[in-house]
Formats: structure tokens, C-alpha cells, sequence
């Protein structure tokens, strides 16, 4: 598979103009990385899924995974502008001819936002078929009520991709149908029946909460079929887990590199911590689960640019990798013994910010539940 360096070595290049005290500033503020996510517009990274015909630069996942874990390698947050990646696998395979013309050149060339991608409700949770979210039809448009949480990159998005119900759920039909993915354009809805509202969390995420109140969006905006939304929003979810597990990768490599110098050049009792194998051997077996994730990352995205849907590996590489970066992350931050609580190492910001991938896109009991049913034939547990 490619290993594009000549687009890992230019990613770098970019991350190398926003260095620790960037992030740590915006940090602090809870701000957006706007200057970061600019650069990464205009040199194009942001766009290289998208085909050459609409502006993008056609390339395959790989390339994207590239990008994203080299930004995490080199100690930035992709999380502020990763999901115009993922989403746009679901506007490339579902959305009409007329709605690629639309959005995806001005995405391209950075007239247009996409990130931001309202699934999860706070009453559904991981359930995603009991959403309450209605977009109704009225004339030639939705009528869309409810709520979304984590919502992130709201205040920082043109577009949101939006999945709610547009069936009634009736008896005897499966809680998935029903649901409908709509482009809500968030410049005409805010005010108009669209509330953002930030939530504070432990890293600096710009998620937000968001109420629709009878917001008006044209039915046009539907993309592919009415009721189809939950297959459309499932057929993307291979390349997030893979995109996201890259960025977890690419999270490890910083804190096993992070760790490995400062285990070197720190001396206590007359020597370098690193010469103690308490010190080396936990180092060691991160960087080890760090290259089996790794590989992982690679089998996934083999499959998936072979055509193939590759559930089970799109999910181990997301959990294997998630793991990793939460191993290596402790590691890094028990080897930098105080220093690793103090803001100017960045150790604390990046162990704040990799601890996400527990939890999201999704929780690693939930993709531990898909084994155990899908690969290992074990009953249904819920
Ligand atoms: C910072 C942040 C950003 C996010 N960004 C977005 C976004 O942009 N768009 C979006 O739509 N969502 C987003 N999310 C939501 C995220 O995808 C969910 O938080 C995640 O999927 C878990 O859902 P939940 O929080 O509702 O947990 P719940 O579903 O309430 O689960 C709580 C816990 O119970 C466990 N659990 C639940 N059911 C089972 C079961 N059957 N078996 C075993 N364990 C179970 C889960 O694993 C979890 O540990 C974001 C979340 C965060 C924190």
C-alpha cells in the first residue's frame, strides 16, 4: 500500500508552523484553531477525497489517513477539522449530481465548511434508532424539531449533516428505518429555528449542543432516499473508524517520541531515567501495541480500497489504536513524573485530547459488542 511520504513529509512542514504555544494558548481560551484549520484548506488537505472533477485532488483513503495521523504526530489537533473527511464519503456515494455541484467545489476550495455531523441525541445515546429529531415534509420543505449533543465543530461549519426521523416509527418496522440524512446549510438556519450551544469538556473540542425549533430546510437538501439515512450513515462509518484510528497512531508515535527523549536526556540519581527498565520497558510495549494497531490501520484500509466492507477490522483498528494512544499517552505522562501535569510539556493536552477516542466516535464496549456478535457469532446482547 502507499505510503504517500511526499504528503506526510508536506504535512509535517504545515504542522511545524504550529508548534506547542499555539496549541497551548487556544487551549486555555477553549478557541477555535482557525489559522490551523485555514492552512489546512488552502494547501488542499482537506479536500484530497474529494475527485478532481469538483475541485479535490481524487485521492484514496490512505492518503487521508495519511494526513491525519502525521497532524497528530506532530503534536496538533485533527480533531478540529477531521470530519469533513469522514462525512464525505456519505454527500460522494449517496448525495445527487445536482448536490455534488452544489457543495463539494466550494468545499474544495474552502468557500464551504462540512464539519459538523448531528447523529447522537442526548436521551438515544449509542442507540442510535431511538433518535427523536423529526424532520417533517411540508411543501417543498422539512420541518426539523429536536435536539442534538456533541454536535461539535457547530460554531466552525457551513454545512451539518444531519440524520432524523422522517418516518413515524409503526409497528412491526425496524427503529433504523425511517431516518433520513439531510444537508442543513447552518448560515440560513441560525436564528431561524437552529440554537448552537458550546459545552465545555475537558479538551478543547468546540462540540456543542444544538436545538432545532421547527427549522425550515429545503426537501431538496435530502440526500439519496427518505428513510434510507441510517444505511447511508452506516456505510461511512468504516472510513471514520480508520480515519480516527490513523489519528490515533499518529497520537502514539508523538507521545513514544515525546516519552523516549525525555527518558534519555533526564538524569535523577546521577544517570537517565531511560537506562531503568521500570523506565524502557514500558515504553517499549506501547511502541509494540502502537505498530500491531498500526498494521491494523493497514488491513482496514487494504480492504476498504479493495472494495471490500471491512466492519471488523475498520473496528479493531479504531479500538486497537484507540488503546494504544491511551497506553502510550499514560506511559508518556508517568515517565515525565511532575513535568507531565505541566502545561509548557504539552504531555497533559495531548493525554486530554487522545482520551476522546475511548469514548468517540464510539465506545469501545460497543465495538467489543459488534465482535462478539458479528465475527464470533455470539448471541445479541441488547
Ligand atoms: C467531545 C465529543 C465529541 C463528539 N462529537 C460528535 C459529533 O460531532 N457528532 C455526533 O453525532 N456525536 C458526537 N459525539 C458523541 C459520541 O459519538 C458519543 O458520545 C458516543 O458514541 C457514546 O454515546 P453516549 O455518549 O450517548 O454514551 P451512551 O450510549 O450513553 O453509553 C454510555 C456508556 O455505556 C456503554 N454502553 C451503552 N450501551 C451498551 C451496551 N449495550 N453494552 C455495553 N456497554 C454499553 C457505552 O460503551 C458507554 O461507555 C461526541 C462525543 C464527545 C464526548
Amino acid at each position: 500500500m502507499e505510503h504517500y511520504q511526499d504528503i506526510r513529509d508536506a504535512v509535517a512542514k504545515l504542522c511545524s508552523r504550529f508548534p506547542g504555544e499555539y496549541w497551548r494558548a487556544l487551549d486555555r481560551d477553549m478557541a477555535y484553531p482557525r489559522e490551523f484549520v485555514e492552512a489546512l484548506t488552502e494547501a488542499g488537505w482537506l479536500s484530497i477525497l474529494i475527485p478532481e472533477e469538483y475541485g479535490g485532488s481524487g485521492l484514496p483513503l490512505s492518503a487521508a489517513a495519511a494526513v491525519l495521523e502525521e497532524i497528530q504526530r506532530a503534536g496538533c489537533n485533527g480533531g478540529a477539522c477531521h470530519a469533513q473527511m469522514y462525512t464525505m464519503g456519505t454527500l460522494l456515494r449517496h448525495g445527487s449530481e445536482a448536490q455534488k455541484q452544489r457543495y463539494l467545489p466550494k468545499i474544495a476550495s474552502g468557500e464551504l465548511r462540512l464539519q459538523a455531523f448531528g447523529v447522537t441525541e442526548p436521551t438515544s445515546g449509542t442507540d442510535t434508532g431511538a433518535l427523536k429529531t423529526t424532520a417533517r415534509l411540508d411543501g417543498d420543505h422539512f420541518v426539523v424539531k429536536g435536539q442534538k449533543i456533541w454536535t461539535s465543530r457547530a460554531e466552525h461549519s457551513d454545512l451539518m449533516l444531519l440524520l432524523a426521523r422522517t418516518t413515524p416509527l409503526a409497528d412491526g418496522m425496524r427503529k433504523t428505518d425511517g431516518l433520513s440524512v439531510i444537508i442543513v446549510d447552518m448560515r440560513e438556519a441560525l436564528g431561524n429555528g437552529l440554537t448552537i450551544r458550546p459545552i465545555r469538556t475537558m479538551m478543547n473540542h468546540a462540540t456543542t449542543e444544538v436545538f432545532f425549533d421547527d427549522l425550515r430546510v429545503p426537501a431538496e437538501n435530502l440526500i439519496g432516499e427518505e428513510g434510507k439515512g441510517f444505511r447511508y450513515i452506516l456505510s461511512g462509518m468504516n472510513a471514520e473508524r480508520i480515519l480516527i484510528a490513523s489519528e490515533c497512531v499518529g497520537d502514539a508515535k508523538w507521545f513514544i517520541e515525546k516519552t523516549s527523549a525525555y527518558a534519555r536526556e533526564r538524569h535523577v540519581f546521577g544517570r537517565a531515567i531511560g537506562m531503568n527498565q521500570g523506565i524502557q520497558f514500558p515504553i517499549a510495549r506501547a511502541y509494540a501495541n502502537m505498530r500491531a494497531a498500526e498494521l491494523m490501520v493497514r488491513e482496514a484500509l487494504a480492504l476498504y480500497e479493495a472494495g471490500k466492507n471491512p466492519g471488523a477490522e475498520a473496528n479493531m483498528a479504531k479500538m486497537l489504536a484507540a488503546d494504544a494512544s491511551n497506553e502510550a499517552a499514560n506511559v508518556c505522562i508517568q515517565t515525565h513524573g511532575g513535568f507531565g501535569f505541566a502545561e509548557e510539556y504539552d504531555v497533559e493536552r495531548k493525554f486530554r485530547e487522545t482520551r476522546l477516542y475511548q469514548v468517540a466516535p464510539i465506545s469501545t464496549n460497543l465495538i467489543l459488542s459488534f465482535l462478539s456478535e458479528h465475527v464470533l457469532g455470539l448471541p445479541r446482547s441488547y
